[in-house]
């Protein structure tokens, strides 16, 4: 276990989409081919920061566990070695550490975090303390593990940075403890060696594709029947130059589904801009479009309904054993030297 630790989660939410799998799924099991030799991958379910906004309580643990079905139906290989599997909640030491932690961090430097602000201030009426703290259990996530590499999206980026702060303040006052993950530059770096896609909303191609959409009709969910997304592809808002143009600022609507053609079909960009560019037929177009979306979702359901239960909660507890260890010699460490073990 002296491998590098590639962190990584995916919070289980109601009906993840087409932007999730282009964006986060995919990425990540990309991820584990590329690196699953040379590093430790920790995938988890962070079903401790699910609460943070509204959810469905009554659906959540099973949410999490399809959450890793999900994973597996986009090809995560769970019989790797170095690939570990695992639910936040199911490992203790992420809420002792996050105790302890709380008392490392300023109130300042949270007040300060993009995500609260927007979440905080802009789409909730109430905020929780859960929303406020977040920042501190997902350093608890990383430094558990003594995670280098997390990569997160855009909107996370300050959380890591966050993590990397209150590790070293930790460490200034206690000694070498935390194993510091990488800084923003490293990170930024390596997540983008990482292709992450932003999918745009079919109807609202100006904002990203998001599960909030109340009609659900700019959205392909993984759980869509071909024949729905089939439609919904066919609905696209595209654009009025009545040629085709691959340009992400003034056509987002056509080049959001390039992206998803090409993207769906294993295809580089510049080969579909060449295919498709300068043709007058949108709807042509759109078709393969929906073609390449409705495969995709044959196949991927399929997948899905094939993945072993036995097998996927064997690797689970197995995971959950053995990171429960590596948690908590971290824990004790911090324990001991806050002065509440010997
Ligand atoms: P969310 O549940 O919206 O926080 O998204 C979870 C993950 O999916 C994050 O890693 C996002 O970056 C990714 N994701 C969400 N929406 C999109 C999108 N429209 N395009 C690409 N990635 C997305």
């Amino acid at each position: 276990m002296s491998k590098p630790v590639i962190l990584t989660g995916l919070r289980a939410n109601n009906d993840l989409h087409l932007g999730n799998y282009l964006g986060a799924l995919l990425p990540i099991v990309e991820m584990q081919k590329k690196h699953a030799g040379e590093f430790q991958i920790n995938l988890f379910v962070p079903d401790l920061h699910s609460f943070t906004t509204p959810i469905d309580h009554s659906k959540l643990y099973e949410q999490s566990l399809n959450n890793i079905r999900l994973f597996i139906a986009a090809g995560l290989n769970i019989k790797d070695e170095n690939t570990f599997v695992y639910r936040q909640s199911f490992i203790p030491a992420h809420s002792e550490l996050t105790v302890i932690l709380n008392s490392f961090t300023y109130i300042g430097e949270l007040k300060r975090m993009t995500q609260f602000k927007e979440k905080g201030e802009g789409q909730q009426s109430s905020v929780s303390a859960g929303l406020f703290d977040y920042p501190v259990l997902m350093a608890a996530d990383i430094l558990l593990y003594g995670a280098k590499y997390v990569p997160v999206g855009a909107d996370q980026t300050q959380h890591v940075e966050l993590a990397r702060d209150i590790a070293e303040r930790f460490n200034n006052k206690f000694g070498d403890i935390f194993i510091l993950p990488e800084a923003e530059k490293q990170q930024i770096a390596f997540t983008e060696s990482v292709d992450r896609l932003r999918i745009r909303d079919l109807l609202h191609p100006e904002k990203k594709m998001s599960k909030s959409d109340e009609t659900g009709k700019g959205v392909i969910f993984l759980n869509d029947s071909p024949e729905v997304a089939t439609k919904k592809i066919m609905s696209a808002t595209t654009d009025s130059f009545g040629e085709i143009k691959y340009d992400r600022k003034e056509r987002p609507g056509i080049s959001n589904l390039m992206d998803i053609l090409a993207a769906l079909t294993n295809t580089p960009l510049d080969s579909i801009k060449q295919q498709y560019e300068g043709s007058t037929t949108y709807g042509d177009f759109k078709a393969d479009v929906a073609k390449s979306v409705a495969n995709f979702l044959t196949t991927f359901q399929a997948n899905l309904a094939r993945v072993d239960d036995g097998q996927t909660l064997y690797k689970i507890t197995q995971s959950e054993k053995q990171m429960n260890d590596v948690a908590n010699q971290t824990l004790l460490k911090v324990q001991k030297v806050v002065g509440l073990r010997v």
